[in-house]
């Protein structure tokens, strides 16, 4: 999956704020995700979080 800093990530589950969409702050075996409401941060394993990622919105438009 290619996920890269910055991406923002649209998740099958959203954050208990209401929102599903999280930048991506940090990659590695964790990853750190922002959400986009509340800018909550949260940490998460990366193969926890590919499995969440329902889409990929690229920042830079490729
Ligand atoms: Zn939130």
């Amino acid at each position: 999956m290619d996920i890269q800093l910055n991406d923002r990530l649209v998740m099958k589950k959203s954050h208990p704020c209401g929102c599903n969409t999280f930048k991506v702050k940090r990659i590695g075996i964790d990853f750190k995700l922002i959400c986009e409401k509340c800018s909550h941060e949260i940490i998460i394993p990366r193969v926890k979080a590919e499995k969440n990622v329902r889409k990929i919105i690229k920042t830079d438009g490729e």
